[in-house]
């Protein structure tokens, strides 16, 4: 797409620091890191969100998380790595090409608000009933 930031990284149009590529995916390393070693696995095809991206590409991303991700714990040794993905504005999808951010956990970095939100116990016969319609929808 012309005016998308991330397909102008794919076409070199505008830098950035490449972590791996494939065919089908290209990934990066995220230029406002939340910790050292934030990388960002895009489909070279522009997609904007897990709605709109065919399954090859999905796959190809996915496939491609498993090499970074292991090039990440040998080389940074992380305590852990947060894969997150988010779709649509309403959840904090900013660029609209689909990604999937690989992000290490470092001994001492501060807490990830994505992964420590409260749990608080459901309304039971609530998370049953959209279970429910969430599973007739399923196609
Ligand atoms: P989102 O909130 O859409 O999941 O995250 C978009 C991510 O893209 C952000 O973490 C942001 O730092 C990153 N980003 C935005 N523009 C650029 C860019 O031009 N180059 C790189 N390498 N990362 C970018
Ligand atoms: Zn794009």
């Amino acid at each position: 797409m012309e005016d998308c930031i991330f397909c102008k990284i794919v076409r070199g149009d505008i830098p950035s620091f490449r972590v791996y590529e494939d065919e089908k995916v290209f990934a990066f390393a995220d230029i406002n890191p939340i910790s050292t070693g934030h990388t960002l696995i895009i489909p070279k095809r522009h997609s904007r969100d897990l709605w709109e991206i065919p399954e090859d590409d999905l796959s190809a991303v996915h496939l491609a998380s498993i090499k970074i991700i292991r090039a990440i714990r040998e080389v940074l040794k992380p305590t852990g790595v947060a894969c997150v993905q988010l779709n649509g504005p309403g959840a904090n999808q900013v660029v609209l090409h689909y990604h999937l951010h690989l992000v290490p956990r470092m001994e001492g970095d501060p807490e990830l608000p994505v992964a420590t939100w409260e749990i608080r116990e459901g309304d039971m016969e609530a998370v049953k009933e959209t279970a429910r319609r969430i599973a007739a929808a399923v196609g």
